[in-house]
């Protein structure tokens, strides 16, 4: 027995079905049920989106991440975007197998701060380095001390030069201790007490290098 189209009635012997429907009504349901509006958040100071996990920079498989994660419950495909607008195409799965519909949303960008940035602006750091001494070689560890903090994943999230030298300010202690070892700088460390996370204490480390 043909099937007909729970909505328009046509015979399936003059269209494709997908479940109760012909292709035509299946694809209008859908359109109809999928959302208008994604809302995909984006740093306010470098522009990273938000992919679900982690804060990437923007590209069309990032921007693709991150309209699924705004989108989570749809089974979504991001064919083009441009501004605020995205070209979207939804899925679904049906006994006459998967679904497709295009539609043409509108993508709103809510601003927040990603981690380095969140960081950056609280000024956070685990580590503080003290550079002292000939103003030459200050410069020029501080200069190693960059490069090796980019590399690590950890970030620098303040620098102050006062007249006896340098202050770096380093989000992670345990990178900078690698780099102690690595770079065989010879430090003064001491600790601080800052504050209690689930009930022990956390210090902060500060290392005084003399060069
Ligand atoms: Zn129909
Ligand atoms: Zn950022």
């Amino acid at each position: 027995m043909p099937r007909y189209c729970a909505s328009c009635s046509r015979s399936e012997s003059d269209a494709k079905f997908y479940g109760d429907f012909c292709e035509n009504c299946a694809k209008l349901r859908l359109l109809k049920k999928s959302p208008d509006l994604v809302k995909v958040k984006v740093c306010r100071k470098c522009g990273r989106v938000y992919t679900g996990s982690r804060y990437e920079n923007e590209s069309g498989s990032s921007m693709n991440s991150a309209i699924a994660f705004g989108l989570k419950g749809h089974s979504t495909n991001l064919l083009a975007y441009e501004g605020q607008k995205a070209l979207v195409e939804f899925n679904e799965d049906t006994k006459d197998g998967v679904l497709a519909a295009e539609k043409e949303i509108t993508i709103r960008y809510d601003k927040a701060f990603c981690d380095r940035c969140g960081m950056i602006a609280r000024e956070y750091y685990e580590a503080l380095i003290q550079l002292r001494g000939n103003p030459e070689r200050v410069e020029r560890t501080r200069a190693r001390i960059e490069r090796y903090i980019s590399k690590s994943g950890a970030i620098i999230t303040k620098e102050k030069e006062n007249e006896s030298g340098m202050d770096i300010y380093v989000s992670s202690k345990s990178v900078v201790n690698s780099m102690i070892l690595r770079m065989r700088l010879q430090v003064v460390q001491s600790y601080t007490l800052y504050g209690l996370k689930r009930g022990k204490r956390v210090y902060r480390n500060t290392y005084a290098i003399h060069l």
